[in-house]
């Protein structure tokens, strides 16, 4: 669905990616992990189109990313692809019900259509009747599970999660994981999870391993 073929980035005389190659499947959950200042926001960034790298290629369902005008690539980010940060960046003066609701509104949804369907997806991940509070009034786990429902909320072809779990204690971690892998499950979402701690990496059926700028593949490629 989604492939990166010798990617090169440099931020000024740092190189962040030298020679990049992932392959991600559609409908899989790939865990892409390593150490610190490995590169792999700098490589997720480039499969979402935030990024376009100074050489190689980027392939998304028959289309080349990297060829892409700004507009073309911010249109593709809000039409298909979804975003979960690590500290959920929600806008603090939106309620939690606005914040889900913002990427279908972007869509051009109808507002009243948006936060029904945004409320459905906070019911769903548990956070049934704290659509009114803002970002100051939720726990960091509930903060990040109303992320994940922005995320989600326009059902993208893929989700992009860059250490979703990173500000949150292991236990609340493993509920934000639970709901992200079953929501893309249920979807058929594909999901790009950037991560450095095994145990949120354990929830992908996949993994890969980033390391100075270039990807190791840890599974074994499956048979057939
Ligand atoms: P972490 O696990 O700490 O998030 P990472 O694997 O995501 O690390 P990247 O953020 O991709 O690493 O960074 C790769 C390299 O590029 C690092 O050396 C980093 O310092 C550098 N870098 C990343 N973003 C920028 C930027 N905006 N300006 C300058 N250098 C950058
Ligand atoms: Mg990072």
């Amino acid at each position: 669905l989604l492939q990166a073929r010798e990617v090169h980035l440099s931020f000024g005389t740092t190189p962040a990616l030298r020679g990049a190659e992932i392959t991600v499947r559609e409908g899989e959950i790939l865990a892409v992990m390593g150490p610190s200042g490995s590169g792999k926001s700098t490589l997720l960034h480039c499969l979402a189109g935030i990024l376009v790298p100074e050489q190689g290629e980027i392939h998304f369902d028959g289309r080349r990313i990297d060829r892409m005008n700004e507009a073309e690539r911010s249109s593709l980010r809000r039409d298909t692809f979804g975003f979960v940060f690590q500290f959920g960046q929600l806008v603090p003066e939106l309620s939690a019900e606005e914040n889900v609701a913002l990427p279908l509104l972007l869509a051009g949804v109808r507002r009243g259509k948006a936060l029904t369907e945004a409320r459905s997806w906070l019911d769903r991940l548990g956070l049934d009747g704290l659509g009114h509070r803002t970002s100051g009034e939720l726990s960091g786990g509930q903060a990040q599970r109303v992320a994940l429902a922005r995320g989600l909320v326009a059902r993208p072809r893929v989700l992009f999660a860059d250490e979703p779990t990173g500000a949150l204690d292991s236990l609340t971690g493993e509920q934000v994981m639970d709901l992200m892998v079953s929501a893309a499950h249920d979807e058929g979402t594909t999901v790009v999870l950037v991560t450095h701690e095994p145990r949120v990496a354990a929830y992908a059926d996949r993994e890969v391993i980033v390391r100075d700028g270039k990807v190791l593949a840890l599974t074994a490629e499956p048979v057939g």
